[in-house]
């Protein structure tokens, strides 16, 4: 399987120079799977791939948490676009599968932002609900059978609100996709020499807070759990302006075995059993 993970968004939470929020568009070849949809995001997804495309894809939005920086968007108007726009032939129910909290709270934002949807009632909205909870093994396999994946697997990281950090075992290979949140012992265990690629918060330099990753511990994790690529991501401003300090963390991970890369909004990955590409600005 071969898998293209394209960056609708590598920003922050706060308006970030033109940055969308850190969201990811996953295609396996049988069904393509958004992860996050921030407040800013559907507007990234139409630039990319057009409004009609809203009539094949997403097949699921995956929330790792509640933030709107993370699930404010697809309160709004994506769903709204994917229900009105799939021509009914086509209608499958969009899968929003995700951490408890940002599932609950997905009916309350789209009442407020669409006042006339209680007169159609919950049905009109054509979505199949899928709370996860890490223990739920069951609600995971389900939704990997939806996705066409082996497995889909997720844990717990540190961070302002319950956040979900995804694991996705495509058969001969595993990627991981964080979210928000410093690692904890349970998201090293996901990811720890499992995962071939990893998409990962990368906030600050400095040590890590109680709710954020820092830069130097998640270069230092993947070089000791043998993670060969992963992409930094959701940096704050004043980070991403330390290109030397950026370059200096690559240059000592790349001669450990572990390539860095700082994405940027539409760049994608692809990621094989052969390897992972890189494609700046793609497609
Ligand atoms: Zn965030
Ligand atoms: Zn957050």
């Amino acid at each position: 399987m071969t898998v293209r993970l394209t960056l609708l968004g590598t920003g922050v939470f706060v308006d970030d120079e033109g940055r969308r929020n850190t969201s990811y568009m996953i295609d396996n070849g049988k069904t393509t799977a958004q992860v996050d949809c921030g407040a800013n995001v559907p507007d990234s997804f139409c630039k990319l791939y057009g409004r009609e495309k809203f009539l094949t894809r997403p097949d699921a939005i995956l929330l790792t948490h509640t933030h709107w920086d993370h699930a404010g968007g697809v309160s709004g108007e994506e769903l709204a676009i994917i229900n009105e726009l799939r021509p009914a032939a086509k209608r499958r129910k969009l899968i929003v599968a995700g951490e408890q909290t940002a599932i609950e709270n997905l009916g309350s934002r789209v009442q407020a932002d669409y006042d006339f949807l209680p007169q159609y009632g919950e049905g009109y909205l054509d979505v199949e609900r899928i709370p996860l909870k890490p223990t739920d093994e069951e609600a995971f396999r389900r939704l990997a059978l939806k996705l066409g994946f082996k497995n889909i697997e997720a844990a717990e990281t540190d961070h302002s609100a319950p956040n979900l950090a995804y694991f996705f075992d495509c058969g001969n290979y595993s990627f991981g996709i964080g979210g928000d949140g410093r690692l904890r012992d349970g998201t090293k265990k996901l990811y720890g020499g499992r995962v071939k690629f990893l998409a990962y918060e990368a906030f600050h330099f400095g040590e890590s807070t109680r709710t954020h990753q820092g830069i130097e511990e998640l270069v230092d994790f993947c070089i000791s759990a043998g993670i060969p690529h992963v992409a930094l991501v959701h940096m704050d401003n004043p980070a991403r302006k330390t290109t030397s300090e950026i370059a200096y963390h690559s240059q000592r991970a790349r001669e450990r075995g572990v390539n860095v890369y700082v994405p940027n909004d539409h760049d994608s990955f692809e990621i094989s059993p052969g390897g992972v590409v890189y494609m700046a600005r793609n497609p």
